[in-house]
C-alpha cells in the first residue's frame, strides 16, 4: 500500500510518500481502508521524535476513518463495507482496564496507531470490534476522522471533570482542534464556558463556539482575568490543553476544591507546581487522555443529530502531508487538518 512514511525525525520535510507492505488483519480483527486521518499536535510531537514506543520507519496517524474491506473469521459486527471511525488505539479487550470500560489507557494490546501499529497516514489500518464504532451515513469520513480525537478527547475530559449544570469550566488552547471542540461540548452541557486563547483574531470563532468568556492571552497569564470573570472564586475546573506554558496561570484560575484535567502538552517538559497550593486549595489534579469507545459512540451520536458542529479548518491530501504539518505548526488553524486519501 501506499502510506506517508516517517524514516527519520525531524522537520515537516521529512515524510516520504512510498510502499510499505498492507496490515494483515488477524482473525478478530477488520482491515479498514482509510479515508481520511486527521493531523493532531500529538502527530507533530511523534515527528520530531519525543514518544520513546515509536520506532522507524513509521506510518503515523491516530485520527482514522474509512470503510471495511476485510474481517478475520471471528468477527460479528463489522463486515466489508460498513463505514467506521476508530478510536485511538487497539486495546486488549481481556486485561482489568479494558473490562472496566478504560481501555483507552490498556497497555497491553497491538497498541496505538502511528506508534506500535500502523497509522492512518497509511491506505489501509487493522483495527478491531474493540476500537471501531459503526458511522451513519449522514456524517462524511472526513469528518468521522476528527470525532475521536478532536471531539472525543474534550468529550472524556469533561466526563472525567464531573462538572454539573452551570459550573464554570476554562479551557486552555480554545482555539485548537481539541479546544474549539470542547468549547461547544460544555455549552451543551450548561457549563459556563470560559476560552482562553492566544490572539485577538481567534475571538469570533470562539464566540460562534458558544464561549461565555474569552481571554486574550498572549503571555500565559490569566488567572486574574479569570478570577475577574468568575466573581474572584475561580472555576470550577480548568480542561488544560495547552499543558507547560499555561500551567502556572491555570492552578491559580481554579477554585478551592476544584479540578485541573491534564489533556494536552504541547511542549513536552516539566512544569512548575508549588505542593502548598495543591494542598491547601485541595485541587485535584487529574490526568486525562484519548476518548474510550463508549465516548465515540456517543460523540458520533451528538454529531450525527447535529448537536455538536465538527470544526474542520482545512483539507489536504495525504500526499501533501508536509504541507499539513507546516499549517498545523504554524498554529495559524483554528479546528481540524484533515489528510484526504485520494480516491475519497
Ligand atoms: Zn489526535
Ligand atoms: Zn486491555
Amino acid at each position: 500500500m501506499r502510506a506517508a512514511i516517517l524514516e527519520h525525525f525531524g522537520g515537516p520535510d521529512n515524510f516520504i510518500v512510498g510502499e510499505v507492505p498492507r496490515p494483515v488483519p488477524g482473525v478478530d480483527q477488520i482491515l479498514v481502508k482509510v479515508a481520511a486521518c486527521g493531523v493532531c499536535g500529538h502527530d507533530l510531537l511523534n515527528r520530531a521524535g519525543h514518544f520513546p514506543h515509536s520506532r522507524l520507519p513509521l506510518v503515523p496517524g491516530h485520527e482514522i476513518a474509512g470503510t471495511v474491506v476485510d474481517t478475520g473469521l471471528s468477527v460479528k459486527r463489522f463486515k466489508a463495507g460498513d463505514r467506521v471511525a476508530l478510536i485511538q488505539r487497539i486495546p486488549c479487550g481481556l486485561c482489568a482496564l479494558c473490562r472496566s470500560g478504560r481501555e483507552n489507557i490498556c497497555v497491553s494490546g497491538p497498541g496505538f496507531y502511528g506508534e506500535e501499529i500502523s497509522g492512518g497516514y497509511g491506505d489501509y489500518v487493522i483495527a478491531s470490534e474493540r476500537n471501531a464504532v459503526g458511522v451513519p451515513d449522514n456524517i462524511p469520513l472526513k469528518i468521522a476522522a476528527v470525532l475521536s480525537c478532536a471531539i472525543g478527547t474534550g468529550f472524556h475530559a469533561l466526563r472525567r471533570a464531573m462538572l454539573g449544570l452551570g459550573d464554570s469550566v476554562l479551557i486552555t488552547g480554545a482555539s485548537g482542534g481539541v479546544g474549539i471542540h470542547t468549547v461547544k461540548l460544555a455549552k451543551l452541557m450548561g457549563l459556563k464556558t470560559i476560552a482562553v486563547t492566544s490572539a485577538e483574531d481567534k475571538r469570533e470563532k470562539l464566540v460562534a463556539a458558544g464561549a461565555d468568556e474569552i481571554v486574550i492571552s498572549p503571555g500565559y497569564q490569566f488567572h486574574k482575568q479569570i478570577r475577574e470573570v468568575t466573581g474572584g472564586d475561580g472555576v470550577d475546573a480548568v480542561i488544560e490543553i495547552t499543558g507547560s506554558p499555561t500551567f502556572a496561570s491555570s492552578i491559580r484560575s481554579v477554585k478551592a476544591g476544584g479540578r485541573v484535567m491534564l489533556v494536552g502538552n504541547v511542549e513536552p517538559g516539566n512544569v512548575p507546581l508549588n505542593p502548598a497550593m495543591a494542598i491547601l486549595k485541595e485541587i485535584s489534579l487529574i490526568g486525562s487522555g484519548h476518548a474510550t469507545l463508549a465516548d465515540l459512540q456517543k460523540v458520533v451520536e451528538l454529531v450525527a443529530t447535529n448537536q455538536i458542529q465538527p470544526e474542520i479548518a482545512a483539507t489536504i491530501p495525504r500526499d501533501k502531508v508536509s504541507d499539513a504539518h507546516r499549517l498545523m505548526e504554524e498554529r495559524k488553524t483554528s479546528g481540524r487538518v484533515v489528510l484526504i486519501h485520494e480516491d475519497t
